[in-house]
């Protein structure tokens, strides 16, 4: 079995067949999913989704919506995290983090949202699943600060170093379809190469779709789908242990175990 560690399986790209989505995973072998948040708009959805449908979520500002976020949505997380502190399905704060890469973006709000919410994180005593896009040394300087119950640097893209310092502060890092292309040289070193234990898998659905999904923008442009869903997710495994030439039942069974060990709620 698998744990996707990361769908947004709420998303409108999802409207239309979304249960079809989840019975495609589960027949695929997908047990168990993990739905981050983005903002307070989606806190609901994601937490309604998790009960219906026997799985998992998060709840977070994701940095890429900070910009429309209202400065009391820090209040309502924290109030929404007190509520539902009972909730086995809540197994994070996310999706959190700091986006370096996309221009325009507001890096002090972001900072500030992001260090918000690693203090929730902290005073509600929940894992992290952060959010990393050239901002690695960016959000480690906090997490070196704030200090967390460890969690996920999702969708992972960074050095070694940068690697090795998430690990060390107890993080895992999550694995999808960025691996499945072959120039993805970093990447593929970093899944081949890191220790066993660190490693989770996730889809990031609808986004980040493996190499045998990808279109091209005018591909697109015409029509053609690249959306990316839960079923890919043992596909996905498999490149990964082949990569580290590992038996993928076993790799599926140890990232199961990580993904348990980042996301203690995820056991009950
Ligand atoms: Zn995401």
């Amino acid at each position: 079995m698998w744990i996707d560690t990361h769908c947004h399986l709420d998303a409108t790209e999802f409207d239309a067949d979304r249960d079809a989505v989840l019975a495609r995973g589960r027949a695929a072998g997908v047990a168990m999913l993990v739905l981050p948040a983005v903002e307070a708009a989606n806190f609901e959805a994601v937490r309604t989704l998790a009960h219906a449908h026997g799985l998992a979520y998060a709840l977070g500002i994701h940095p890429m919506y900070v910009h429309r976020a209202a400065d009391d949505d820090l209040d309502r997380l924290d109030a929404a995290l007190a509520a539902l502190r009972g909730d086995p399905r809540l197994v994070a704060v996310g999706e959190i983090g700091l986006d370096h890469f996309v221009p325009g973006l507001d890096r002090e709000r972001q900072e500030r949202f992001y260090v918000a919410q690693l203090k929730l994180a902290r005073r509600h005593g929940l894992p992290v699943i952060l959010h990393v896009r050239r901002s690695a040394d960016g959000l480690l300087k906090q997490l070196r600060r704030i200090e967390v119950p460890g969690g996920i640097a999702h969708a992972f893209n960074g050095s070694v170093q940068q690697a090795q310092a998430f690990i060390g502060l107890g993080l895992r890092l999550g694995f999808g379809g960025a691996a499945t292309f072959e120039r993805a040289l970093q990447i593929r070193e970093l899944a081949r190469t890191l220790p066993l234990q660190s490693i989770v898998v996730e889809t990031d659905a609808p986004d980040i779709p493996p190499h045998w999904l990808y279109r091209t923008a005018a591909q697109r442009a015409a029509g053609q789908a690249s959306r990316n869903e839960p079923a890919e997710l043992p596909r996905i495994g498999a490149v990964l242990a082949g990569l580290r030439g590992m038996a993928v039942d076993a790799f599926a069974e140890a990232t199961c175990a990580n993904a348990r060990a980042a996301l203690p709620r995820l056991v009950a």
